[in-house]
């Protein structure tokens, strides 16, 4: 037992390291956000109107692509993206094997066919390596997920797409702001998804927002994004469905919440920021803690801050997921809840297992599709991070402050340094 009566694990009767009422919800919600809202709900109109147009420009002026359209999904985004890069019937899409569900399922929405490639452990991204190899004659775009705030090193991701001739996608729902070599993702590939869900750096509550410097591309997806619809700015409606389109759009009141919360987007990074900072450089010699890692010419944003365990570090030798996750419950009652981000990799999913998206094995049996095989095995990477990660989004984010960091940082080191005490 540990001698100093400070340093007795809360889970064990000991004091919390993090008294409750310390953390603050995300979003911080003010004045700006009422006027607003409160403005956009005198009207005129509650659908898609002023405010989202005016989303729309700020956010593209804001990221600094030529076109934004704002959806009710990152999902619904994503899914304009692959149509709009032209990926249908048979097409194969190469995406990571570690990701959100929706980063990959998009592309079944459209009758095309993911192939997973591995991910890096350190990066926790596609691996850039590996993806010439899942390279076939029916790949069409190489779909990239910037995790966690992460960007991918899409310099050696455009080298592979260019030579191959492939539409690059990113999936920068979790990524606003994120750069690599300077420039914002969304501005890398032919198009772009961000999410505006709650939980993102810029929330509206849901939606998303697609963005493309390409107008074919642009038009493309806005008719997926209102029923089929061909519309130019100048053009009214005919009420025709040119094409299979969905239901899309956005609506005014999310709109003026989001156009307020971005505002702030800036602001928001910059805490983000200072908090990783202060809880990484005082976790960062805690052996057995991986604290994240950022290649040089990133700039991570810290949506979220996700860790890894070392087991052999720690002279475990009992399974990865047990020894975390006995970790992690010593870290809630600390007062730290950490979060496990995706307990399955991707192709280990019963979807892909079954191959029956839209029933009767379509779309991989489709007449214009090859075979795909999903072996789990064939993903040992993305399956050790799945057992050994673990991470943090809302405590790091406004209007929580360094010292709040400190304070996380000063749990995690109680907990490491009394792991004995867990009779793992
Ligand atoms: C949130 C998220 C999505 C989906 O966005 P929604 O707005 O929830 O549809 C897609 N990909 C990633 C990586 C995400 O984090």
């Amino acid at each position: 037992m540990s001698a100093n009566k400070n340093s007795k694990l809360a889970l064990l009767g000991g004091k919390k390291a993090i008294p409750d009422g310390t953390i603050k919800r995300w979003p911080p919600v003010g004045e700006i956000d009422r006027k607003y809202v409160l403005k956009a709900l005198e009207g005129p109109s509650y659908t898609y109107g002023p405010n989202c147009i005016a989303l729309e420009k700020e956010f593209a002026a804001w990221n600094g692509n030529k076109y934004a359209i704002l959806t009710n999904s990152g999902t619904a985004a994503l899914h304009m993206a692959v149509a709009a890069c032209g990926c249908g019937t048979g097409d194969e899409v190469i995406v990571p094997a570690y990701s959100w569900t929706s980063s990959v399922t998009c592309i079944l929405h459209h009758n095309a066919i993911p192939v997973f490639v591995d991910i890096d452990y350190d990066t926790m991204n596609i691996d850039p390596a590996k993806i010439e190899a899942a390279i076939t004659p029916k790949t069409k775009a190489i779909l990239v997920v910037h995790l966690h705030g992460l960007a991918v090193n899409m310099e050696k991701v455009r080298k592979v797409a260019r030579k191959h001739n492939l539409k690059i996608i990113e999936d920068a729902c979790q990524s606003h702001g994120a750069t690599f070599k300077d420039k914002k993702v969304g501005l890398w590939g032919d198009c772009a998804a961000f999410s505006l869900n709650h939980n993102k750096c810029l929330t509206a509550g849901e939606g998303g927002i697609f963005v493309t410097d390409n107008e074919e591309i642009l038009n493309s997806a806005k008719m997926l994004w209102s029923f089929g619809e061909t519309r130019k700015p100048n053009e009214s409606r005919d009420y025709h469905a040119y094409a299979l389109g969905w239901m899309y759009r956005s609506c005014e009141l999310v709109a003026s919440f989001g156009r307020a919360q971005l505002t702030k987007l800036d602001g928001y990074l910059k805490t983000q920021e200072e908090n990783a900072m202060e809880f990484i450089e005082n976790v960062k010699d805690i052996p057995g803690l991986i604290p994240p890692i950022v290649p040089a010419g990133h700039k991570h944003i810290w949506y979220n801050i996700t860790m890894h365990i070392d087991a052999k570090k720690l002279g475990y030798k009992g399974k990865d997921t047990e020894l975390r996750d006995g970790i992690l419950k010593a870290l809630a009652a600390e007062g730290a809840q950490c979060n496990i981000w995706q307990h399955y990799i991707l192709p280990a999913m019963t979807v892909f297992q079954a191959q029956n998206a839209y029933g009767k094995g379509c779309p991989w049996t489709c007449p214009n599709a090859q075979k795909v095989v999903y072996n789990p095995l064939d993903y040992p990477v993305s399956q050790r991070h799945c057992d050994t990660h673990f991470g943090m989004t809302m405590p790091f984010r406004a209007p929580n402050s360094r010292k709040t960091a400190k304070m996380i940082a000063g749990a995690f080191k109680k907990v490491f340094e009394n792991l004995g005490d867990l009779g793992l």
